[in-house]
């Protein structure tokens, strides 16, 4: 369970609202110097992906990526090469570019797929977070069997998790940031998740593992949340700042923070499936969805945050008060977990 939420929750609907919307806004009538981005990545089978909020986005194809920010003169080619080109901009409702524009991410969209891996990182440690724990019980549901703690069920499943990483992993760091029924605070498990050294091309991926309640006792399944990684690493080339000027810095930031946020919504995505197959039949899958939480927005990593399902529904809160359920539970995220680091490093 978590703290707040269904303001967020509506916002990011909202949001998502306006993209898709945006996304199929109708094509025709631009200036005729100007390309319609949607129409662009249609003519070569890419993927548009665009944030009202941030007003950055990217096309993606064949795991290339360019990525763009409205009124910015400048695109990152798979987020590290810069290249000038004229700025995307609004014309009658519609995101358009330049030829220029057209003819960078073209001559890079259509290269030879996937060379070499997804990301220039790789995934160093692990971090699984039960949540809740000691004084803080998380949701509590009283079942016909007896008394149920969503921090007894988010640890069995952590520790489950952690252990087929570990031997799975050997050579990574797989940390918990509780084992026992202790009660780390929010700020030291995000301390925890951020002090992990790390070099330059090394990441973390963050998994915090909840479940949920309800007073509407039918409500039931479980659900994978991601959300934009809100913190600014450093992730611009010191000479590309050189040769460009300070003053772009920031830009190019937030432009390559959206791989993060990509890669947390793989990792959602990655671990969403593996608990549809795994548990669907019993427990329906009620999405991925993004919001700002606390642990999740302030842990510098690509991060997500599992509910397990409804332990106030008295079906699933028996099914959540077996070990094997729970098992099954955490054998779903470890595997999402694999498929999201081979995908990452391959
Ligand atoms: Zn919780």
């Amino acid at each position: 369970m978590k703290k707040g939420g269904p303001d967020r929750a509506r916002l990011s609907a909202w949001r998502l609202a306006l993209c898709i919307f945006m996304l199929f806004a109708s094509l025709p009538v631009h200036a005729s110097d100007t390309v319609s981005l949607q129409e662009f990545a249609g003519k070569l089978k890419a993927r548009l992906s665009y944030d009202p909020l941030t007003q950055t986005g990217y096309i993606e194809r064949d795991d290339r990526f360019v990525s763009f920010s409205v009124g910015q003169p400048y695109i990152a080619l798979n987020w590290k090469d810069i290249r000038k080109v004229s700025p995307p901009r609004f014309e009658d409702g519609m995101l358009v570019v330049s030829a220029d524009f057209i003819r960078e991410s073209e001559a890079f969209l259509k290269g030879s797929p996937a060379q070499g891996k997804a990301s220039d990182y790789a995934i160093a440690a692990i971090l699984v977070d039960p949540g809740h724990g000691g004084k803080d019980t998380g949701a509590i549901a009283e079942l016909d069997s007896g008394r149920l703690l969503e921090k007894d069920l988010t640890l069995e499943v952590s520790k489950r998790i952690v252990e087929l990483l570990k031997s799975r992993y050997p050579e990574r760091r797989i940390l918990l940031t509780r084992d026992n029924d202790s009660y780390p605070t929010l700020e030291e498990r995000v301390d925890m998740a951020n002090s992990i050294g790390l070099k330059p091309e090394e990441a973390v991926i963050y998994v915090s593992v909840h479940a949920n309640a309800s007073f509407n006792k039918n409500a039931k399944g479980f659900e994978v949340w991601y959300l934009n990684p809100e913190y600014r690493r450093t992730v611009v080339d010191a000479t590309t700042v050189k040769e460009k000027g300070d003053d772009i810095a920031p830009i190019l930031n937030a432009m390559l923070e959206e791989e993060f946020t990509t890669e947390s919504i793989i990792l959602a995505r990655n671990v969403y499936d593996r608990l549809s197959s795994a548990v669907g039949k019993q427990s329906p899958g009620r999405g991925i969805r993004a919001e700002e939480w606390f642990v999740v927005r302030n842990a510098k990593m690509p991060s997500i945050l599992i509910e397990m399902g409804f332990i106030t529904n008295p079906n699933e809160g028996e099914l959540l008060s077996q070990s094997g359920y729970l098992r099954k539970i955490g054998d779903a995220i470890y595997n999402g977990i694999v498929d999201f680091i081979e995908y990452f490093e391959r």
